[in-house]
């Protein structure tokens, strides 16, 4: 999440992986199918899930893992989070990480934040952006792929783009004789737009972040409205950009004044549209335009900041579950994502699951956001958000039925990463 001012923006081992695993599941749940599978086995050899069903032969030397007593899916996904921010509900709890922690040590916060998701059963997230920390989520990306810390596969978006003026940290709130440290990379222009699209990518972004829009009001009408942080020109030059490097544009946008115009300029997803109205969610379905609503963040973050004088997010939440509904009756493609770091990671992320149940999702439905719905918003399917042959074997399990009670999730008690376990407390 952001700064207030302008947005709203068990143990674990990892065990020695075997070339061939087999799990035999009491339940499954596989990403796809409407149907739950009982008795079903999977085959994993090496990183990858090789075989799935009723029939499936172990084996002998294949070491067995037993989930009979559990509900087995596909490893979640969360496709909005910040590594390395730790709350902020407050601009001061915001410009503190900024002013009084180093990148390293921001970083080093960040490496348990990556252990926690993991372990929380997410074992890929997208993480959107590093407020103020420049590249350090590449480095945690790479630190995590050679095995050096533990944590979920990262599509990382770098640093986020906004324009001059429009981010924290603001020099309204500090002396303009301060050079503040800047949550995002600034730019003024188009070519600025351009140059920063490329510089993001050369360092190792996946994604490129915008921040669409800032200053949230609304309306007689009762119609939420919001300043847009870029020109045309800016935000066209940065959509062209991003797709020349063939990369996937994702836009913080609140109203319709920043969702509209950055789904013009190209972008694959909207984060927060907490202010969406009607014709936002008549394009994103049409278009096939992902959300990821956020709504433990917005929950975390409503009464402290309306206390702080920005009402704003509490008055639009009190309006989510209605638009939560109609989005999801419309059709649009609704990925879970939840901004944790914008609440903090002692918050168990999974929290989001029971918002998105008790607002209008059946359980199957929240669980494909975070599986094969997120996994197509990231170009991944197949390979991801599935248990099937020929994905990576990212695979969790619940003891408790998460389509009786959607808040079994919160409870991961097994957790497997490319063929590599980290978790079991099944046994
Ligand atoms: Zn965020």
């Amino acid at each position: 999440m952001k700064p207030l001012l302008l947005l709203i923006c068990g143990v674990s081992v990892a065990f020695s992986q075997s070339s061939q695993i087999v799990i035999k599941c009491g339940k499954l749940i596989d990403g796809k199918s409407e149907r739950v599978a009982e008795n079903f086995t999977i085959l994993i050899e090496g990183n990858k899930i090789k075989e799935v069903g009723a029939n499936v032969k172990a084996p002998s030397a294949a070491t067995v893992i037993d989930l009979s007593d559990a509900t087995v899916l596909p490893g979640l996904i969360d496709a909005h989070t910040h590594v390395l921010l730790q709350g902020d509900i407050t601009s001061e709890d915001y410009d503190k990480q900024l002013l009084k922690e180093s990148t390293p040590y921001r970083t080093l916060r960040a490496a348990k934040s990556c252990k926690t998701a993991l372990m929380s059963g997410f074992t890929t997230i997208r993480d959107l952006e590093t407020e103020g920390a420049m590249y350090a989520d590449v480095d945690l990306k790479k630190a995590i792929n050679n095995g050096v810390v533990e944590g979920p596969r990262m599509f990382v978006a770098t640093r986020a783009i906004s324009t001059t003026g429009r981010y924290g940290l603001s020099n309204s709130v500090y002396s303009w004789e301060l050079r503040m440290p800047k949550g995002v990379q600034e730019i003024t222009g188009a070519d600025d737009a351009r140059r920063a699209v490329r510089e993001q990518v050369s360092y190792g972004a996946d994604w490129i972040k915008i921040y669409a829009d800032g200053s949230y009001y609304k309306t007689t009408d009762g119609i939420w409205h919001s300043i847009p942080n870029f020109s045309k020109e800016e935000i066209t030059a940065i959509g062209e950009q991003t797709r020349m490097l063939r990369k996937k544009l994702s836009a913080h946008a609140v109203t319709r004044d920043g969702i509209l115009y950055a789904i013009e300029a190209g972008a694959r997803s909207i984060e927060h549209g907490s202010g969406m109205d009607d014709e936002c969610i008549k394009v994103m379905a049409q278009k096939g335009i992902f959300w990821c609503p956020t709504i433990y963040v917005e929950v975390w973050v409503a009464e402290g900041r309306a206390r702080e004088g920005s009402p704003a997010f509490k008055m639009m939440l009190e309006e989510l579950p209605e638009r939560f509904n109609k989005a999801l009756k419309a059709g649009v493609k609704i990925a879970f994502g939840t901004d944790v770091g914008g609440f903090d990671w002692t918050e168990n992320q999974a929290k989001e699951f029971s918002y998105m149940v008790k607002w209008g999702m059946t359980p199957l439905q929240a669980i494909k956001s975070a599986t094969t719905v997120a996994a197509e918003l990231l170009d991944m399917k197949g390979q991801l958000g599935e248990i099937s042959p020929g994905a990576f074997a990212d695979i969790v399990a619940v003891k408790d039925d998460p389509l009786k009670d959607i808040s079994a999730l919160e409870r991961v008690g097994f957790v497997m990463k490319d063929g590599t376990v980290y978790k079991n407390e099944m046994k």
